[in-house]
C-alpha cells in the first residue's frame, strides 16, 4: 500500500509499504478520509514530544473495516468506524478517572504507532467507535478535533447560558465555538488576524464585562494575556493551545486568581468517551461542520496541504488516500 512515511523530522516521503495483518484484538481499516491538523505540521516539520520514528502520521481516521484479527467481537468487516487515536493501560489513576489521555503509558496513533496517512491502518478494537448511519465520512472525521474541544469545554466546567471568549478563529477555535453553542453557552470568537476574520462571519461585539470562560486556541502569548485579563470573577481560563518553549514561560498575576477566585486549567487531547459524545453531536447536527472544510485533496498532495496550514490559508483540510 502507499503511505506517507516520516523517517526523520523535517521531511516525509510517499512510499510503498507492506500491509500487515491484524493480530489478536486488532482490525485492519481501509482509510476513507483523514484530517490534517496543525499538530501534523508540527510533527513533520519540527517533531513532537510524543513522536517515535520512523512513523506514518495521521491521528484522525475514518474508514471501513477490511480484515479482523482473532478475539474481535462487536465489529465485523464492512463496518464504518472512527478510530479513537489513543491506547492506554486502563489501570492507572488517570485511566480510572476517565482521563486516559493522561495515562503515562498512552500510545497515540500517528505518534507511537502508525497512523492514517496511508491506504490502510491497523487499530486495536477497543479504540473503535461505530459511525452512525446517515453520518458521512467527511463529517465523522471531525470527531477527533471535536473530542479535544469537548474535553476542554468539560474541563472549563462550561455551563448553559455562560459566556465564553475563544481566541483564534482557526479550525480549532471555530469548532470550540460550535461545541460551546451545542452546550448552550454563548461563544465569542476573537481573531486578531484580519484575513482569518474575513474567512468567517458571526463575529460579534464581546460583552463589556469579561467572559465566564476564556479559551486560547492559538499559540500566542498576547492571546493568553488578553484571555487572562478578560476573565470574570470565578472565571476559568483554559490552556488549550501550546506555546513555543521559549514563549511558554509568561508572567501572570496570581493575585488576580486569588482575589477573584479564578481558575487556570490545561487541556490536552481527549478520552474515548469524548469521541462517542462528538459523534453523537455530529450525527444529530448539534454541531455542524460544513463551514469548516476549506479543502479536499488527495493525501499524496500532502506537501501542498501542509503549506496551506503553514500559511494559515485554509481551515480544515480533508485528505483522501
Ligand atoms: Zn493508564
Amino acid at each position: 500500500m502507499r503511505a506517507i512515511v516520516v523517517e526523520q523530522v523535517g521531511s516525509f516521503s510517499i512510499r510503498n509499504v507492506n500491509i500487515q495483518h491484524p493480530g489478536a484484538g486488532e482490525v485492519m481499516i481501509r482509510v476513507s478520509v483523514t484530517g490534517l491538523c496543525r499538530t501534523d505540521l508540527k510533527l513533520i516539520r519540527v517533531g513532537h514530544r510524543d513522536l517515535v520514528l520512523p512513523r506514518v502520521p495521521g491521528e484522525e481516521v475514518v474508514g471501513t473495516i477490511s480484515e479482523i484479527g482473532t478475539n474481535v467481537s462487536r465489529f465485523s468487516c464492512g463496518q464504518r468506524v472512527y478510530v479513537y487515536p489513543g491506547t492506554s493501560c486502563g489501570k492507572c489513576s488517570p485511566c480510572k478517572a476517565g482521563a486516559e489521555n493522561l495515562c503515562k503509558n498512552m500510545r497515540i496513533m500517528g505518534f507511537h504507532r502508525d497512523g492514517g496517512f496511508a491506504e490502510y491502518v491497523l487499530a486495536p478494537v477497543e479504540s473503535l467507535i461505530h459511525i452512525p448511519d446517515g453520518l458521512s465520512d467527511d463529517t465523522a472525521i471531525f470527531a477527533e478535533p471535536l473530542s479535544c474541544c469537548l474535553n476542554a469545554l468539560e474541563l472549563a466546567r462550561l455551563s448553559k447560558g455562560e459566556t465564553i471568549g475563544i481566541w483564534g478563529a482557526g479550525p480549532a477555535g471555530r469548532l470550540l465555538c460550535h461545541g460551546a453553542s451545542a452546550l448552550g453557552a454563548e461563544p465569542f470568537l476573537i481573531e486578531p488576524d484580519e484575513r482569518r476574520r474575513s474567512l468567517a462571519n458571526g463575529f460579534k461585539k464581546p460583552p463589556r464585562n469579561g467572559f465566564d470562560v476564556c479559551i486560547v486556541a492559538v499559540g500566542s502569548v498576547d492571546a493568553y494575556k488578553q484571555a487572562v485579563s478578560h476573565l470574570n470573577p470565578r472565571g476559568r481560563v483554559v490552556v488549550f493551545s501550546g506555546l513555543a518553549p521559549d514563549a511558554a514561560n509568561l508572567q501572570i498575576d496570581f493575585n488576580q486568581f486569588h482575589y477573584y477566585e479564578q481558575t487556570l486549567v490545561g487541556a490536552y487531547g481527549c478520552s474515548y468517551r469524548h469521541g462517542q459524545q462528538a459523534l453523537e453531536f455530529l450525527a444529530d447536527e448539534r454541531v455542524k461542520v460544513e463551514d469548516l472544510i476549506s479543502h479536499k485533496m488527495p493525501l499524496w498532495e500532502l506537501e501542498k496541504a501542509l503549506e496551506l496550514v503553514e500559511q494559515r490559508k485554509g481551515l480544515k483540510i480533508l485528505l483522501y488516500p
